[in-house]
């Protein structure tokens, strides 16, 4: 057997060096070495003809050296080395810069492969600098060469040997974690043969049959441990059950609304689940401004009249601040009593809210990753809400859930993405989606906008907070470097102060004291201040309907999605809102998405938009969805194979419903690996 734990170094060509250079891969095991897969290929292996070679491809090619290389010397320290080589169908010039000992190497009338990028001039051919092998030889040519993602300290090359000698160590001995009747039911090659031509393909369509076998493994072991999840919640008949008739109604009748149609829908989605024996586990779609909020109040309210306690997670602190200070208005006229937990409590304070929360003198827990710290303990807490669940990992919802006894857990998120897709992805929740907007909304106004508007857009807003509206100004997060951010938000504040004197300009962002944010988002709301200039801290959930304004400057840096959530900030109350984006660049996949957002308003559409102007890689990163990340696996792209992958799974629990079986170990070993902190929960 193989044991693939086995640590790195200990690889044929791994020095103390490489082992940095890998380790900054993410490569520590022999495993992680043999599952560090190609980026792409490289095919070397089809040889052209001379004459049927073109500009700019890079192509693999022989051909008969034709005479003596040719040294000049163009600088000093510089020479060029000159090789003619032809096939029967035509010649084509070969140089080298800086290489003398390859004199020595080429005789006229010698055969070699070489492979590189043709390029030329004046209708000549040319090729610099290719790789090449002697007739015969394989070293560099005549195969398809896989590439790698790298890393300094290491090339192609080196990793290339360094994967070969893992493979090689492997022995073709590899257990494969998917039983052979379900290779052979869905046409899966072994994992030895996946593995070895998924790095050394000999031909093309090789590792297309490598890649979908273990694209497969990795769908299947994620829809499996989703479906064990799933089970988990549904098969104990040991949830809460809430009664029904607990005057949830009082508090609907004591809104200043009506709920919309979705809302009473999806509310009664929630109720029976809450109702049932079973524990709850289920996510609410809705569009930023569909209200989802007040029904998660309601829930809670359910719990809190059943005797129990409920906790709410937001991801920022404005955010659990706003919700905190929305339940006391709704809840404390009903004698319900909450607490706001943020890591900018002081010390005293945090003391105080423990100890109530303890004691059930808290019925209602809001805050934010504070929640789930180890020494937050509930009385006995009933109902677990995560509010705008993109923001979190799975793992995280987890925790807070772990706090109380088989808890029924909501899941709330504005990011909205195919049915289908979040059926896959949520597999172990149910799902309702809030498809309606309050009335009374307006369609916000999108205007995108170059960088010689800035003028007519500053009147745009005068005239606005003139109505005695508010505006939002956000401007980006340059990656990688918070100061810079810092300066160009406060760069942008001094000048907007200049511009708008006669208002009252606040500035916001990540960095300041939690009291100095505080202080500005109330004066927001308060209407005191009537423009803030803000990085994208404001973007998920802040809401003052007052707000009519939104400006986005360089909306070319934001996706999609986030430029969405961002105008979701305005046109929440009765008045016609704008949103005004600024961009400055040329790029026609920049004016692409502009038109879409000036085009629509609605979230699902946007995010399909999305997905195909982004690409799935960083629509559906880890920090998104907290769902894991996948070597091959592509959920957007490879929606066929998890589709298949779902059938397996099915098919699998169904005659093993626990995994028990001899030959299921495999993949249930898998299952773990994948699922090792989600499952334990
Ligand atoms: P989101 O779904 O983006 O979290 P919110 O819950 O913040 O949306 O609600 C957006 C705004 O709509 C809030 O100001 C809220 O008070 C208001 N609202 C929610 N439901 C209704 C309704 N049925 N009728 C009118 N206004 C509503
Ligand atoms: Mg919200």
């Amino acid at each position: 057997m193989v044991e693939l734990s086995q640590d790195i170094q200990y690889v044929k060509g791994v020095g103390p060096s490489r082992v940095e250079a890998l380790h900054r891969l993410g490569i520590y095991t022999l495993e992680d070495i043999i599952t560090y897969f190609p980026r792409e290929y490289e095919d070397r292996s089809h040889l052209k003809k001379i004459v049927e070679l073109s500009f700019g491809e890079s192509a693999a090619f022989r051909g008969t050296v034709v005479s003596r290389m040719v040294e000049t010397k163009i600088r000093p320290k510089m020479a060029v080395y000159k090789l003619l080589v032809r096939d029967e169908t035509g010649s084509i010039l070969i140089t080298w810069f800086n290489q003398p000992y390859l004199k020595n190497v080429f005789k006229p009338g010698e055969d070699y492969i070489f492979f590189g990028k043709v390029n030329g001039t004046f209708g000549k051919l040319e090729m610099q600098s290719p790789t090449f092998d002697p007739v015969g030889q394989t070293k560099n040519t005549g195969k398809i060469i896989p590439l790698y993602p790298l890393t300094q300290g290491i090339t192609q090359n080196v990793l290339r040997t360094i994967i070969e000698n893992a493979v090689k160590l492997t022995n073709g001995e590899l257990a494969d974690p998917l039983p052979s009747t379900l290779r052979a039911k869905y046409g899966l090659c072994e994992i030895n043969e996946a593995v070895q031509k998924i790095h050394f393909p000999s031909k093309l369509n090789d590792f297309e049959k490598a890649r979908f076998r273990i694209a497969f493994e990795e769908l299947l072991t994620l829809q499996l441990g989703l479906l064990l999840l799933k089970k988990k919640g549904n098969d104990s008949d040991n949830g809460i059950s809430f009664t029904r008739d607990n005057g949830i109604q009082e508090m609907i009748d004591s809104l200043p609304y009506q709920l919309t149609g979705a809302q009473a829908r999806v509310l009664k989605d929630i109720e029976k689940d809450m109702e049932s024996c079973k524990s709850m586990n289920r996510l609410v779609q809705g569009d930023v401004g569909s209200g989802k909020t007040v029904v998660a109040m309601l829930a809670m309210y359910k719990a809190v009249k059943n005797g129990y306690q409920a906790a709410m997670m937001a991801p920022t602190a404005i955010l659990a601040k706003q919700h905190y200070e929305n339940a006391k208005k709704m809840y404390e006229p009903f004698g319900i009593r909450c607490g706001l937990f943020t890591s900018e409590l002081t010390k005293k304070q945090k003391e105080t809210l423990l100890v109530q929360l303890k004691n059930k003198e808290i019925d209602i827990a809001i805050g934010t990753h504070a929640l789930i710290e180890d020494n937050i303990e509930f009385a006995n807490l009933g109902l677990v809400i995560t509010d705008e669940q993109h923001r979190f990992g799975v793992r995280q919802r987890g925790i807070l859930s772990s706090k109380g006894e088989n808890v029924d857990t909501l899941v709330m998120t504005a990011t909205p993405i195919p049915r289908t897709l979040a059926i896959i992805l949520y597999g172990d929740l149910d799902i309702s989606i809030i498809d309606e907007l309050p009335p009374g909304r307006q369609k916000i106004d999108t205007y995108a906008v170059g960088k010689n508007m800035e003028e007519r857009v500053n009147e745009f807003i005068r005239k606005e907070l003139q109505k005695g509206r508010q505006a939002y100004i956000v401007c980006p997060l340059v990656e990688d470097s918070e100061n810079m951010d810092l300066k160009s938000v406060m760069k942008r504040f001094e000048y907007y102060q200049e511009v708008f004197q006669e208002f009252n300009v606040g500035f916001l962002h990540g960095k300041m004291k939690p009291k100095d944010k505080d202080a500005i988002m109330t004066g927001f709301k308060d209407h005191k201040l009537d423009v803030i200039i803000s990085t994208t801290v404001i973007e998920v959930g802040v809401d003052v309907p007052n707000a009519t304004m939104m400006v986005i400057e360089n909306a070319e840096r934001f996706g999609l999605s986030q430029l969405h959530q961002l105008r979701g900030r305005v046109g929440r109350g009765k008045e016609k809102s704008y949103c005004i984006l600024k961009y400055e660049s040329n790029s026609k996949v920049v004016k692409e998405r502009m038109d879409i957002m000036q085009a629509t308003n609605d979230g699902f559409v946007i995010s399909e938009k999305d997905l195909e102007l982004r690409g799935p890689g960083e629509f559906f990163g880890t920090r998104q969805h907290g769902i894991p990340e996948f070597k091959v696996a592509n959920l957007f792209t490879d929606m066929n194979i998890l589709k298949e992958a779902q059938e397996a799974a099915n098919e699998i629990l169904e005659r093993d419903i626990n995994l028990v079986s001899e030959e299921n170990q495999g993949i249930k070993r898998k299952v773990d690996q994948l699922f090792a902190e989600r499952l334990e929960l």
